[in-house]
This record gives structure tokens, C-alpha cells and sequence, in this order.
């Protein structure tokens, strides 16, 4: 049933990239809107005088208590579960949405169903390469969520779309209880956010619930039986089918590779003798087999649309990825230098670590309480060498000793946003030709950059000075 917001008093939790766009729909669609925010800084300040002009009620510096009189809370995705805010609004029963679930309700009776993306790694490419798909069959879509245009613009603003290609996170999955998508996928599930979720079990479950009420397609990762577990655990429309995406030769109701081809045996006439070929492993960007299961996923979901083969290919070869995810920045002396910042976890940068088989690894940052025993063993054979970086370096040292005692380490003494250049060239001099000097640093960047993007940006910045 359509929520009335005329005159409803709606609590806004968070100011922020999706509370201050949320308190001006809410707003204007004559909701009383007080907007509630932990700090009172001054991008706080500044946010809140922009909204105070509209009329909408703002307390800064105090995100806990319940706002007397408030029948709804919208929160930022980011709100921890247990902050007192929730449990006051738990005692008196009222419900708290999300930015998703917002968009969700908000959306017209006819506007673009959705097929939605989550998965611990692969979000964003994967949600990039299903836009470029649909687009290229000539639907009308846009790739959503963290990326690109705002949910809450796509479904209430005037561009019109056939389908969205929308991207969720855990946190935006668990404040979203009556999201229904066409199809979804969840791409694989290794332990992130768990101070967040409280346990492996709960982010699960969040991020399985990105398959509730699908109506055509649930897709998994074959190789991840988490993903599977969570199709099976899934309240699903009649009619809606489980579908696998594999690395391998793909049994029916999966798409899969067969000798460099991507196929598809899950969207065709008789599965069970017939195979459609999608596009070739080189149309993907870059052709790394996390990135071709990525390719996949997203293939299935277009093809849970309805979309023809020809449009997979087409999508897919239309497709850069974004910045610093396994970047190719230059060749020198031989040697290729690849920047993939965005590994930001080990998840990631096992994946990296694998398209490669000899590297020079950067590495270090902020390691965020993860431990580097799995990855470092799981690498130790392609590993030429490996130069530290930044203030956790030592837990990914240790973690080689043990695992890849023959491994010449460089270990940077220094957290200065400079040490980047000396990092390349202490990698250039492990290297031999032939082999990848990978920046994939399975840690977060703040310690040295302001973010992962700039991280990146150095690492090519040096690269060019080698060069030059
Ligand atoms: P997200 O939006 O989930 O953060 P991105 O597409 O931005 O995902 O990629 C984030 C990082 O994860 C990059 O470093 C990339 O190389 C790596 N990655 C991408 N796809 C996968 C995958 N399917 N499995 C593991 N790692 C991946």
C-alpha cells in the first residue's frame, strides 16, 4: 500500500550524500521532516542551513534520541542497527527505511523494474557492465546506487528508464525490507562490515535478502556455495529460477566458459542439449577471471531481460572499467605496472593476485582488523617480490614470513603520501621482464591518501616518472 507522507512527521537520520536529498523529497511531498545528525561540523552546519531555508527542522550533534511525535525514520545506510535511535524507535514501533527502501516506495506504478547487484567484491563493474549490456540492446537504463545517477533521482526524477541496473550494499540491503527486483545477483560473500552486521551470519543474511520476491531470476556464484545457500533461502515469486555463473563449463541453468567462449545455458530453447555463445573472454575489460565472472553475472541478468546475445557482447565490449580496478598504467623495461587500488580487502586482492603470474606486489595501508595468512599463502608461487607500504605493513610482512619465507620483502619505513615514488621504485627493482608490479593493497588508504583514488593517482604518477 502507497505510504502517505502528507503531514506525516518523518525523522531523517544522517545528513550526507543520501539524507539531504531525501529530506527534500519528503519535504516536498509534505512530510514534516526533522533531520537528525551525529556531528555538527561544518559540512554539517552548511547541509543544514540549506535545508533550514526550505523549512526542514534540523538538530545537529545529537543522532540519538527520537524526535517526539516521529511515525517513520529514514536513515543513511551507514547507521549502525543498534544505535539508540533504532532501539527507541523498536519500543514504539516505527519502522525504518533506508535510501533504498525510500526509492522503493516512492517509485511511479509503471516506472523500470530492477535488476539489482550486491556481492562483497564486483558491485560497482559488474553493475557498470549491465548497464552497457542493456544499452547496447537499446533499452533505456543507467547503472544506480553508489555509482552514477542517485536511486532516489532515478525513479523520482523525469528521465525516463526501461530497467535500472542497481547496485546495493549490505547496509542498504538491511534497511530495505520490501525491495523486490526483477532479478538479482549476488556476485560472493567474504567477511566485510562484520563490526556493522555483528556477525558473518547476519551480513548474510542482509545481503541475501536481495533475492526476496525476485520474479525471474536469482543468480549465484557457483564457485561461492554461500551465494547458493542464499537463493535457497530466498521467498521467491512462482516461476522464478535459480541461476549459476561459473568459471567452468556450465551445466544447464547456468552461464559458464567453454574454450574461451562465454555461454549461456540457462536463457535458451532446450537447456538441456543447447548452448548460446555470448561473446568471447577477450571482450571482457580486463580479461581477469574475477572480472570475467563479473561479466557473466551481469550477462545473466540481462538475459534474465530478455536481452539478446549479440547485446552481451556488444555491452561488454563497450565497457572500461572504472579508475585504479586493475588499471594497466604503463609498460616499462618490460615489465607491466598495474594499478588496482580499489583492492581495498583481501577478497579484492586475492582476485588481483590471481590474474597475474609473476608479481611484484605493493601493498599496506590500513588493514581494518583483517588478517593476511590466506592471502599471502594462496599467492606465495606467483610472488617475485613484494614492497610494504603504510601504518598496518607489518601484519602483511609477518604474514609472508611465514608463508613465503623466499619472498625479498621491501618494507617502507614511512607513511609520507611520497613514499608511493620510492614504493615503484623499489618494485622496479625486484621486477624482471615479463612480470606485473600490482598496486593492490588489501588495505584502506587513509592512513597515507585521502582516499583510494588518490592512492591510485600516485602510484601511476610515479610510474610516469620511471618512464620518463
Ligand atoms: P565494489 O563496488 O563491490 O566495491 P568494484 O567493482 O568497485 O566492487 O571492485 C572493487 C575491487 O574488487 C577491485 O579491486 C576489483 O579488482 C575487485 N573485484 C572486482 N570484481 C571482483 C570479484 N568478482 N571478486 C573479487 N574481487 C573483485
Amino acid at each position: 500500500m502507497p505510504f502517505e507522507f502528507q503531514g506525516k512527521h518523518v525523522t531523517v537520520a544522517g545528513l550526507g550524500v543520501s539524507g539531504v536529498p531525501a529530506a527534500k523529497v519528503l519535504h516536498g511531498l509534505g512530510a514534516r521532516v526533522t533531520v537528525v545528525n551525529d556531528g555538527a561540523d561544518e559540512r554539517a552546519r552548511a547541509q543544514a542551513a540549506e535545508l533550514e531555508a526550505l523549512g526542514i527542522t534540523v538538530r545537529l550533534g545529537d543522532g540519538d534520541t527520537l524526535p517526539d511525535g516521529t511515525e517513520l525514520i529514514v536513515t543513511a545506510p551507514g547507521w549502525k542497527p543498534t544505535k539508540p535511535l533504532f532501539t527507541a524507535a523498536g519500543q514504539v514501533g516505527v519502522p525504518v527505511w533506508g535510501d533504498v527502501e525510500l526509492a522503493w516506495r516512492l517509485r511511479r506504478p509503471d516506472s523500470a523494474p530492477w535488476l539489482a547487484v550486491t556481492g562483497t567484491n564486483g558491485k560497482t563493474t559488474t553493475v557498470q557492465m549491465l548497464a552497457s549490456i542493456l544499452k547496447a540492446a537499446g533499452l533505456r537504463t543507467a547503472a544506480v546506487g553508489n555509482i552514477g545517477v542517485s536511486l532516489l533521482d532515478a525513479v523520482t526524477g523525469d528521465e525516463e528508464y526501461d530497467v535500472l541496473a542497481v547496485e546495493l550494499s549490505s547496509y542498504q540491503l538491511h534497511w530495505a525490507p520490501s525491495l523486490r527486483a526483477h532479478s538479482a545477483a549476488v556476485l560472493n560473500l567474504a567477511p566485510d562490515h562484520l563490526d556493522w552486521h555483528g556477525s558473518m551470519e547476519a551480513y548474510a543474511a542482509d545481503k541475501g535478502r536481495i533475492y526476496e520476491g525476485n520474479h525471474v531470476a536469482c543468480v549465484y556464484n557457483v564457485a561461492d556455495k554461500a551465494t547458493e545457500d542464499l537463493v535457497r533461502e530466498a521467498d521467491v515469486e512462482e516461476g522464478c529460477r535459480a541461476i549459476g555463473f561459473t568459471l567452468g563449463s556450465p551445466a544447464p541453468s547456468q552461464l559458464g566458459v567453454v574454450d574461451g567462449i562465454l555461454v549461456d545455458r540457462a536463457f535458451v530453447e532446450n537447456r538441456h542439449k543447447n548452448a548460446q555463445e555470448l561473446a568471447e573472454v577477450s571482450d571482457v575489460n580486463p580479461p581477469a577471471p574475477h572480472n570475467i565472472a563479473n561479466a557473466l553475472a551481469a550477462a545473466a541478468l540481462a538475459r534474465a531481460f530478455g536481452v539478446p546475445a549479440a547485446a552481451v557482447r556488444d555491452g561488454l565490449r563497450a565497457f572500461t572499467p572504472d579508475a585504479h580496478r586493475i588499471a594497466h598504467v604503463a609498460d616499462v623495461d618490460g615489465v607491466a605496472y598495474v594499478d588496482d587500488s580499489k583492492a581495498t580487502n583481501t577478497h579484492a586482492t586475492e582476485a588481483s593476485l590471481a590474474a597475474y603470474e609473476s608479481i611484484v606486489w605493493i601493498a599496506g595501508g590500513l588493514a581494518k582488523g583483517a588478517t593476511f595468512d590466506e592471502l599471502v599463502a594462496g599467492a606465495a608461487k606467483r610472488l617475485r617480490g613484494a614492497v610494504l607500504i603504510g601504518a598496518d605493513r607489518a601484519l602483511i610482512r609477518e604474514a609472508l614470513t611465514r608463508h613465503a619465507p623466499e619472498v625479498p620483502v621491501v618494507d617502507l619505513d614511512r607513511t609520507d603520501t611520497g613514499a608511493m615514488l620510492q614504493a615503484v621504485q623499489e618494485a622496479r627493482r625486484l621486477a624482471r621482464p615479463g612480470d606485473t608490479v600490482l598496486l593492490a593493497p588489501a588495505c584502506a588508504s587513509m592512513d597515507m591518501f585521502t582516499n583510494y583514488n588518490q592512492r591510485g593517482d600516485a602510484f601511476a604518477q610515479a610510474v610516469r616518472e620511471l618512464g620518463a
